[in-house]
């Protein structure tokens, strides 16, 4: 405890020196030998803590966020009321101590740089989140979701407005106790124009319990700072439950509960893990309606995808690996008569597990059933937007029998996740997410050579061919599209339609898109619920209108859905655009809702070279009644999953996963068994040593 201590002091002290020397020269002249010195250490002592310039600089631009951070929080955690809250926010963030000169152009130099590095970007993303998510938690108890969303995002940028005027202007003009008033009284008068026009916040919640906390070694335990984030179901805006962030002292807990839980379940014979595993996907099964519906508050998923995939194809991964934990064996290696080799299937050890919203629950399953079945513990953290069914994921497996500290969960954003891919005890890493988190997650990884899978995004391409049985083709397209609202890592939505046939697919395409039923997530009857927050609505409707500034044909849908009760949710109508071309962003990026482009083309070669023209490779559709070119032109296509005259369909007995930009590695199938164990390699001898000496 005591050398931590000691090396905690270390790295404050030489934060402390970055900040001096920052304030002192700027950003281009600041250099470890500079830092060294003030901090009264040596260079190189500075990169055995912190590794190269860009590592200090980005834990120095943490450390600076974290202080106003944990203002904030302990303002928040005395304010009574919104108004109160909202106030909180506002002093922590122009509060005295950030105007004062150093820490101003401290603050300024980071912020200049956040454009030219990934690195301090996220870190910049992290603290612009955090103030977001206090302001609209707050306006949610005075105003409608959208109108909290909105002038959540203004008030951010007043208060960033503000605080960059006074740093550059002359120091007179705003200082703190100005500024904060000019936001408090801007805040006031957005609310009072919002509430004069009827906007009315959501009703408060039925909380399902009061708090979430994170679940490690087999129970749920208290959060030390007791920080919680609130979890919203996106269909209503209604806050679903508040949640206890994991951090350090959690992680630490966390660890080392998986450390001893590892030991005894590694001790088992495969045959009794696989007995304890399909307890656990009994259990699933049992409760699938219960979850199902979690779930869909969750995560704003139509009920009739729910009940009948989410929870199901959890517990049949789970199953499917408890058959297989049997089966792990290594291989007898004959070295002739005075020797043999044999090697062992071990396990890793501790693997961190990291969920992306879009399948809460079945993500969960996807990691913890292969990490389990081959001995390893796990430490699950889901996306902080869908925190819920993971935890009931552990609780059954506790009331399963698997034992304590092998699978728990710990809850809170990417600071928890980063406390995760960085921590020398774990041994691997296997995250669901953007390209981008994938990048950070294996440079983190790297520092202490994690093995990591990673499943990322894709703009992945569905050809139909002018034999293709059109109907069929526009059921695989309706599939590769629109199933939980269009967010869905393997989505074919650039839809490449041979020439021929493009008017009349488009034709069938439109009739049925037209049909579609959006609505309350949990009535039965709906096809398509809502997207998983305002914010992620915001972008799909951003990309909408790209889209037709960009010179696409709306065929169908495009706007938000705004009838009655739904206004207090993120429903996006199902859109497909026409006449799309190559280089338009809606076809380039990854949109991650229900928007599909329809490009046509002629020739085959011609369509695999644009088919393949992407950084991403996930996943790939055709549609044709030739078999011959369905085979064809599958070897051809760059991705990690094809379906022929098929889409979307994900059996566990297949590897899934992508190539390129898309991913590393392979979830579900035995091959996602060789990236949860490791061989060892024993050679026997059969006869006495021959020794030269
Ligand atoms: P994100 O990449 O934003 O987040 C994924 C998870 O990583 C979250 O739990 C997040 O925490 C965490 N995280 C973020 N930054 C870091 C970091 N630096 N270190 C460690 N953990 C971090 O993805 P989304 O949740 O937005 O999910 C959507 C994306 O997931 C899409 O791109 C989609 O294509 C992809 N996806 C891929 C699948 C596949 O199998 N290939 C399947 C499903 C989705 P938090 O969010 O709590 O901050």
């Amino acid at each position: 405890m005591l050398r931590y201590a000691t090396e905690d002091d270390r790295r404050r002290q030489i934060i402390e020196a970055t900040i001096e020397t920052l304030a002192e020269v700027g950003f281009g002249a600041t250099t470890l030998a500079l830092i060294g010195r003030r901090a009264g250490v040596s260079p190189g002592l500075v990169s055995h803590y912190f590794g190269d310039k860009d590592s200090l600089l980005e834990a120095t631009l943490r450390h600076m966020a974290t202080r106003v951070g944990r203002t904030a929080s302990r303002r928040l955690s005395a304010a009574r009321t919104p108004a109160e809250r909202i106030r909180a926010v506002i002093e922590a963030n122009l509060a005295p101590e950030e105007f004062d000169r150093r820490t101003g152009s401290v603050w300024l130099a980071f912020w200049g740089q956040v454009i030219h590095s990934q690195r301090l970007r996220r870190v910049q993303i992290v603290y612009q989140k955090r103030m977001l998510s206090n302001l609209r938690h707050a306006l949610r108890a005075l105003v409608a979701p959208a109108e909290a969303e909105r002038i959540a995002v203004a008030t951010a940028a007043v208060i960033d407005g503000l605080w960059l005027r006074a740093t550059l202007s002359d120091p007179h003009e705003t200082d703190s106790s100005a500024a904060r008033a000019i936001a408090v009284a801007f805040v006031e008068s957005a609310v009072e124009a919002a509430v004069k026009a009827g906007s009315l916040p959501a009703p408060r919640p039925t909380r399902m319990s009061n708090i979430i906390r994170n679940h490690v070694g087999g129970r749920p335990i208290d959060a030390a700072d007791r920080k919680t984030f609130e979890t919203v179901n996106p269909a209503t805006g209604e806050v679903l439950a508040e949640v206890e962030i994991a951090g350090e002292a959690e992680v630490e807990a966390a660890v080392a509960a998986a450390r001893a839980g590892q030991k005894k379940w590694a001790r088992m014979t495969g045959a009794e893990r696989g007995r304890v595993l399909k307890r656990v996907a009994e259990l699933l099964r049992a409760r699938n309606d219960e979850l199902a519906r979690l779930e869909t508050l969750d995560t704003g998923k139509p009920i009739q995808e729910t009940s009948v995939v989410d929870v199901l194809s959890g517990a049949e991964c789970i199953e499917y690996y408890a058959g297989l934990a049997a089966t792990l064996a290594g291989e007898h290696v004959d070295l002739g008569p005075s020797a043999f080799g044999y090697t062992r299937r071990e396990p890793l050890g501790i693997v961190a597990g990291i969920g992306a919203w879009n399948y809460p629950l079945q993500i969960a399953c996807w990691k913890s059933a292969p990490a389990l079945a081959c001995g390893n513990a796990m430490i699950f953290k889901p996306a902080e937007l869908t925190p819920l069914t993971a935890v009931k994921l552990a609780e059954i497996m506790a009331e399963a029998g698997v034992p304590d500290g092998v699978f728990n969960v710990v809850q809170g954003f990417a600071d928890t996740g980063r406390l995760l891919t960085r921590h020398p005890a774990i041994a691997k890493v296997s995250l669901t997410g953007e390209v981008g988190t994938g990048k950070k997650v294996m440079a983190d990884a790297a520092a202490t050579l994690k093995q990591v899978t990673l499943e990322l995004g894709g703009k992945s391409p569905l050809i139909v061919f002018e034999d293709a049985d059109l109907d069929n083709a526009v059921s695989g397209a309706l599939l590769a599209n629109f199933y939980s609202a269009g967010e869905v890592c393997s989505n074919g939505t650039r839809v490449f339609v041979h020439r021929s046939v493009k008017d009349a697919f488009l034709k069938k395409l439109v009739a049925r898109v037209k049909k579609m039923t959006i609505g309350d997530p949990l009535d039965p009857k709906t096809q398509v619920g809502a997207l998983i927050s305002a914010g992620h609505m915001e972008k799909v409707l951003g990309y909408i209108e790209k889209g037709v500034a960009e010179g696409a044909k709306l065929a169908v849908g495009g706007r938000r859905v705004t009838a009655g009760a739904l206004a207090r949710g993120a429903f996006v109508e199902p859109t497909v655009f026409d006449g799309c071309e190559d280089g338009m962003a809606i076809v380039r990026e990854e949109i991650f809702g229900p928007v599909m482009t329809v490009l046509s083309f002629e020739g085959e070669e011609e369509v695999i070279e644009r088919a393949n023209a992407t950084e991403f490779g996930l996943a790939a559709g055709v549609f044709t009644r030739d078999l011959a070119r369905g085979h064809r032109v599958v070897a051809a296509l760059e991705a990690g999953t094809c379906w022929i005259n098929h889409y979307n369909v994900t059996p566990i007995e297949l590897p899934f996963g992508g190539v390129k930009r898309s991913g590393l590695g392979r979830e579900n199938s035995r091959a996602a068994l060789e990236h949860y164990t490791q061989l060892k390699s024993v050679y026997v001898a059969l006869a006495p040593i021959d020794a030269p000496y």
